[in-house]
């Protein structure tokens, strides 16, 4: 059984790509600061260890992979939120370039020459060509792309230099959970845009923002390619097969090549949940381009890829179970932390 190192393995798309590499039976060790991560989401899973550390902490890495026999480490730890990287560009230069050149680094010190890294469609910046494809320029519009697109180059420029085998892939919009409900998506801020729709329909939040209505396309809201989580993380699982059956470095778009307008997500929520979605119309979001859609023609016919959620009400369906299912959770922690609380005051009050 080969062990992988997965960085950023109780995230989001980290977690499902965790629970894809345990089903085709891998040992898989989790590299997680937790700052965002949920341990929970992978504590569960055989044969997953997750050791909490940080991808700037050098010591920390030489350690894992002193510790470990790794074989290929598939990296998804970064900071990914695109208002804050425009106001915080530093935060993300930091850790989404530094933070990478030094587990890449410290990989080549251990011999180990082989990678799947975590890009964004968000390195094209305004598309030019739709669907985009692998060869569209890249032009970030923002310092999160930007940093993604930095590191495309240095693991182009350390496979010329030093051998280090990566295949990258750009993700369009990832939606969606596990469909048999073990994982799902839980974002602490919440800004993406499906899970702030269904978190209105559970009454967890009053209404839902419509950043922009007035953008060139047919109802003036802007369309993105969402891909389902579970697609996501079996492209990862291909990705690393390819890498270590093939040892070359490659790049891959992962999207569904077909898009869908905020308004067409909020009417899909609606049918899925039965449940009214109140809605506020607001200014553009700064950094949004009208339309991203990705063609990933190249990731099926050189990997196999064939993802099997492909239709929106499916990913918001799955998502929706996932999202009453913590709510529920999250309630009832909630209940017995107000219980542990009265008997403390209790018991203050008989002292
Ligand atoms: N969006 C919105 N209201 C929200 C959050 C997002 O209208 O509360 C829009 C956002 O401007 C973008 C689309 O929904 O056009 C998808 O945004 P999200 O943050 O989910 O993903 P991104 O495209 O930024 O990766």
């Amino acid at each position: 059984m080969l062990t992988i190192l997965v960085t950023g393995g109780a995230g989001y798309i980290g977690s499902h790509t965790v629970l894809s590499l345990h089903k085709i039976g891998y040992n898989v060790i989790v590299l997680d600061n937790l700052v965002y991560g949920h341990s929970e989401l992978i504590k569960d899973i055989p044969n997953v260890e997750l050791i909490v550390g940080d991808i700037n902490d050098a010591t920390s890495l030489e350690k894992v992979f002193k510790n470990h026999n790794i074989e290929a480490v598939i990296h998804f730890a970064a900071y990914a939120y695109v208002g804050e990287s425009v106001t915080d560009p530093n935060k993300y230069y930091r850790n989404n370039v530094v933070g990478t050149l030094t587990l890449l680094e410290t990989m080549l010190k251990a011999g180990i020459t082989k990678i799947v890294f975590s890009s964004t469609c968000a390195t094209y910046g305004i598309p030019k060509i739709l669907p985009i494809p692998e060869s569209h320029p890249q032009i970030p519009i923002n310092p999160y792309g930007m940093s993604k697109l930095m590191v495309e180059k240095i693991l182009q420029d350390f496979d010329q230099a030093y051998g280090l085998k990566s295949v990258i892939f750009r993700y369009f919009n990832a939606a969606g959970a596990d469909p048999n409900n073990q994982l799902g998506e839980d974002h602490q801020p919440e800004t993406h845009l499906i899970p702030l729709v269904l978190l209105a329909a559970l009454g967890q939040r009053d209404e839902v923002s419509i950043f922009g209505t007035d953008y060139p396309t047919p109802d003036g809201t802007c369309i993105r390619d969402y891909i389902h989580v579970s697609d996501l993380a079996d492209a990862h699982v291909l990705g690393l097969e390819y890498l270590l059956t093939e040892n070359e470095s490659n790049v891959f778009n992962l999207g569904n090549g077909n898009g869908f307008s905020i308004k067409d997500v909020i009417e899909t929520a609606k049918e899925v949940t039965g449940k009214n979605i109140p809605i506020k119309l607001s200014d553009r979001r700064p950094g949004d381009p009208a339309v991203l859609v990705g063609g990933s023609e190249k990731a099926r016919q050189v990997l196999g890829w064939n993802p099997q959620y492909s239709s929106l009400h499916e990913m918001i369906t799955h998502a929706w179970k996932w999202h009453q299912k913590r709510h529920i959770l999250k309630g009832n922690i909630q209940i017995k932390l107000i219980d542990s609380l009265k008997l403390s005051a209790k018991v203050i009050n008989k002292i």
